[in-house]
């Protein structure tokens, strides 16, 4: 049985989600307090953690970025109350896998994780993925460049990913966003086009080729 760590300081929202995942089959177990969540966070005993980002001792993204700076690649759906798009992308690339604004709707965040868990699941099948130089591995989620290693987030790992299982194919912002990012965002939006920039930066410019009025490809 997979299990969920909740990290919610509120009860009434904790009880809301424990009771629901419960229900639809998951072991679950509640953190109060930012230590406390990552305490647990680093124990191993979880295969995901939803995290609200307001908790007493230790903020969530504090949280998140010391579960990713000890190496821990648990997926994480970061709970949001604040509406601000900053936050989120703080949120994204402090290495969360997914985020949902409060209030939610439960079948929304159980969709998400259940999309989490398939991704997990999938990517365990195919441990290391190579190209031209460029090399992933989607256990760890390290990824080496001529053998040097570079720091991803989670969501950068992921288009990474995604680009090279398709590597020389035309991927459509569309497709990328519904693929990585998993959901509706909204299609205006321009958060594939600020990713591809962060991973040229990181991966070398010359590797993913921008297809005017169609999408992305990695060469
Ligand atoms: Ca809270």
């Amino acid at each position: 049985m997979a299990s969920i760590l909740i990290a919610e300081d509120e009860a009434r929202i904790s009880a809301f989600v424990e009771k629901g995942l419960r229900s639809a089959g998951y072991a679950t177990r509640v953190a109060t307090t930012g230590p406390e969540a990552l305490d647990l966070a680093l124990s191993d005993e979880f295969d995901m953690m939803i995290l609200d980002i307001g908790l007493p001792g230790m903020d969530g993204f504090e949280v998140l970025s010391n579960v990713r700076g000890s190496g821990s690649n648990l997926p994480v759906i970061v709970l949001t109350a604040r509406g601000g798009g900053a936050d989120t992308v703080a949120g994204l690339e402090g290495g969360a896998d997914d985020y949902m604004a409060k209030p939610f709707r439960f079948d929304e965040l159980l969709a998400r994780i259940r999309l989490r868990m398939q991704s997990t699941q999938a990517a365990s099948g195919e441990a290391a993925l190579s190209h031209r130089g460029l090399e992933l591995d989607v256990r760890t989620r390290r990824a080496k460049v001529a053998g040097t290693e570079v720091d991803l987030s989670g969501r950068e790992f992921m288009l990474a990913e995604e680009l090279m299982r398709h590597a020389g194919q035309v991927l459509s912002r569309e497709q990328l966003l519904s693929r990585v990012w998993g959901y509706d965002f909204d299609p205006g939006s321009n958060v594939v086009d600020v990713y591809i920039r962060y991973l040229r930066n990181k991966l070398g410019a010359d590797r993913i080729e921008t297809v005017r009025g169609m999408g992305y490809r990695m060469v």
